[in-house]
């Protein structure tokens, strides 16, 4: 089962980026043609998600409203560190996702793109890819 570990910069404290191309280019290098790609993040501010990455304003958007929905600030957080909101975003939206691998390509939507999402950066993110072959 072959596993690549990426180092993934983020440029901001909340940051969508784009890691459809790392993804993908991975599973053409193993010349996989069937099976099942698994995107995970090590990380407890940090997450993995698919959604449109045709028009750049969808992702402004998700960032904006979960802003809205969970504020840095709350004075009822009890985590000390002062990244609750960070954490929560996290465990909401997770910390992995799988993709099928369909006649050697990630079988993903036409408006479809991976993201691997910052809720406390900027800092430098690991994301795993691993990919388990139909046999
Ligand atoms: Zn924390």
């Amino acid at each position: 089962m072959p596993v690549k570990v990426f180092s993934v910069p983020t440029k901001s404290h909340t940051d969508f980026v784009d890691v459809t191309g790392l993804v993908s280019s991975f599973v053409k290098e193993t010349g996989i043609k069937n099976g099942l790609c698994v995107i995970y993040v090590p990380h407890t501010t940090a997450a993995v998600f698919i959604n449109e990455g045709a028009d750049p304003d969808v992702i402004k958007d998700i960032a904006y409203k979960l802003d809205k929905l969970i504020p840095w600030e709350d004075a009822a957080y009890r985590h000390l560190e002062g990244n609750s909101a960070a954490h929560i975003k996290s465990a909401i939206i997770g910390n992995s996702r799988s993709v099928p691998i369909i006649e050697g390509r990630l079988a993903l939507g036409t408006w479809e793109s991976i993201f691997l999402a910052e809720f406390d950066g900027p800092r430098t993110r690991k994301l795993m890819v691993q990919i388990i072959e139909d046999k």
